[in-house]
């Protein structure tokens, strides 16, 4: 017998719409590329997006295709969200920060025809453009007098987004459509060789964004303004432009002012209650607010994500700014959110110090999604905190496969392999150790990285660290330790080492100490191990010549 209730399909427009109708004046505040402020709120977004879907009519989408976006985080992106995931078509955001030459590959790779751009990204367009011929228009995220000139391959157009709009009228209904249809399509970040394009369906989306609004999650409510630093090409924004209008929250867009100082002072003007990003934009806000003396005036909470938070980070956030800091973590496969960190009941009863390394974790499973930790064989690991293993996930907002290829990226049972390294303790917090290739490798030891680099940042004079785990004759590889030093400071390498001393066992401590002017770092904004293996690999340790 099947069930007696209303089978609406669970559609990206579902959330817009009643975000203009319940939540019609919750704000949506943009800074623009120019450094100005734009207002709007929910119905207005909604309003310009079924605008927008009549363009997009116009200018020859139709079914699912890929339309393509090179943009900042503000409020025309996300009426491209809407409209292009409401009409039935795949919104397909770029990571402007990967090489021209990848960014050309993704959109031929997703055979996007139109790419809707800001501005800024003018000199990248042009670099772009030739390698491109499936790509018949560019639209430019701006006013007619705001209009670039751009040289563009013969036969692509360059349009004005504003025009587009004045030309189209809003008479649009969003269409019913089947909520396994795809919506909107990201990119992995090829650290690991050439992207891989991972295709979120409407049901996924809609699925992960109630998930996501739990209370033990972001839990977000109508009451917070909501400031995603996560840029809206990295996995959606981490599914805050859905989660935010699904409750009502406002949203607060930076653009493309990511520093510490546009960051604290949009953050106090907007009266942001809850922000969102990776650990280095954390990073760079503290290090304002030290330089500074500033202060965060209503920001109560911040997610970090994407790679490990430090503890340093949300020890400082919690005890000097009075902002607790919650560790998530997830990959683009994930939609991005798997695991989430918030206390259970038993907890309460530990020690601060145990609460505390408790905390730090990467987290519980958000409800809908599973995991496990398995060994190279396939066995499933205790969840006892101390062995790892392999860490894989299942749920509905998982990938099966990846596009445009021939086989499911799963198992049987369904099972994806996220490439990540973890322990589970018994309350269910999961910790990563590493990503598998990142792992430092000893005498058939496994060292984690991600613990090494947490030492050395809490060090007083270091501004970011890398482990890579070099060369050695006799145990395959040891960690070398590169960092950075904070303005001003110098860094004594026997000192820093000297701090491993009782935090891990001593045969972990690094060899030895490179210090650098600055890291390479990836698309998403973390260090990029490959190239640090590639320069630091065949570094002659003092102890390999022994
Ligand atoms: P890419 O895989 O291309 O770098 P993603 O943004 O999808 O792009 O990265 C996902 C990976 O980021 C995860 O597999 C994991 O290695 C790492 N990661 C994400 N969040 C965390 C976290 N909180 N702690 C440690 N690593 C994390």
């Amino acid at each position: 017998m099947l069930g007696l209730m209303q089978s609406q399909p669970l559609l990206i427009s579902s959330i817009i719409t009643h975000a203009a109708r319940h939540h019609a004046h919750a704000e949506v505040v943009s800074r623009t590329t120019e450094g100005a402020l734009h207002r709007t709120d929910y119905a207005g977004i909604e309003r310009r997006a079924r605008t927008l879907a009549r363009a997009l009519l116009r200018l020859g989408v139709q079914g699912t295709d890929r339309v393509a976006t090179l943009a900042w985080n503000g409020h025309r992106h996300l009426e491209l969200y809407y409209a292009v995931s409401g009409m039935g078509a795949v919104v397909h955001t770029v990571n402007p920060r990967l090489s021209p030459d990848d960014i050309a590959f993704v959109l031929n790779d997703a055979g996007s025809g139109l790419v809707f751009a800001d501005t800024s990204f003018v000199p990248l367009l042009a670099a772009v453009a030739p390698l491109v011929p499936g790509v018949r228009a560019f639209v430019m995220l701006a006013d007619p007098a705001e209009m670039p000139e751009v040289a563009l391959a013969p036969g692509q157009a360059l349009l004005c987004y504003e025009t587009l709009l004045a030309d189209a009228d809003e008479d649009f209904a969003w269409p019913r459509l089947d909520e396994e249809q795809a919506s909107a399509l990201c990119y992995t970040s090829g650290t690991t060789g050439r992207p891989k394009g991972v295709l979120y369906s409407h049901r996924s989306t809609l699925l992960h964004a109630y998930a996501v609004n739990l209370p033990d999650v972001f839990g977000l409510r109508s009451i917070d303004r909501v400031l995603p630093v996560v840029p809206m090409f990295h996995v959606n924004a981490w599914g805050l432009p859905y989660a935010a209008p699904m409750v009502g929250a406002s949203l607060v867009m930076p653009g493309r002012h990511l520093d510490g100082a546009s960051m604290q002072s949009l953050m106090n003007s907007e009266r942001v209650t809850m922000s969102a990003g990776v650990p280095t934009v954390w990073m760079g806000l503290l290090q304002h607010l030290r330089a500074t003396g500033g202060t965060l005036d209503t920001l109560r909470r911040l997610v970090c994500g994407g790679s490990a938070c430090p503890p340093m980070l949300i020890d400082t956030f919690a005890r000097d700014y009075g902002v607790q800091v919650d560790h998530a973590w997830g990959m683009t496969e994930t939609s991005p959110l798997g695991t989430y960190n918030t206390p259970k009941p038993g907890m309460a009863a530990l020690s601060p110090e145990d609460a505390k390394a408790l905390h730090y974790k990467q987290g519980r499973a958000v409800p809908g999604l599973d995991m496990k930790i398995v060994d190279d064989a396939g066995t499933e690991l205790p969840w006892d905190g101390a062995t790892f293993g392999n860490l894989m996930v299942r749920g509905p907002w998982v990938t099966r496969r990846y596009l445009n290829a021939d086989t499911d990226a799963t198992d049987a049972e369904g099972w994806f392999a996220t490439g990540d390294v973890a322990t589970i303790d018994p309350h269910g917090l999961m910790e990563i150790t590493d990503r598998t290739k990142d792992i430092v490798k000893s005498g058939g030891e496994w060292i984690s990285s991600i613990q090494l680099e947490n030492i050395a940042v809490a060090h007083p004079d270091v501004a970011e660290a890398a482990i890579v785990g070099a060369r050695h004759p006799k145990w395959d590889e040891r960690p070398l330790l590169i960092v950075v030093p904070k303005p001003g400071r110098a860094i004594d390498p026997a000192a820093l080492l000297a701090s491993y001393a009782g935090k891990v066992a001593k045969w972990w401590t690094p060899d030895e100490v490179v210090v650098v002017e600055q890291l390479p770092h990836t698309a998403t904004g973390k260090l990029n191990k490959l190239a640090l293996r590639q320069q630091f690999r065949d570094f002659k340790l003092a102890s390999a010549a022994d």
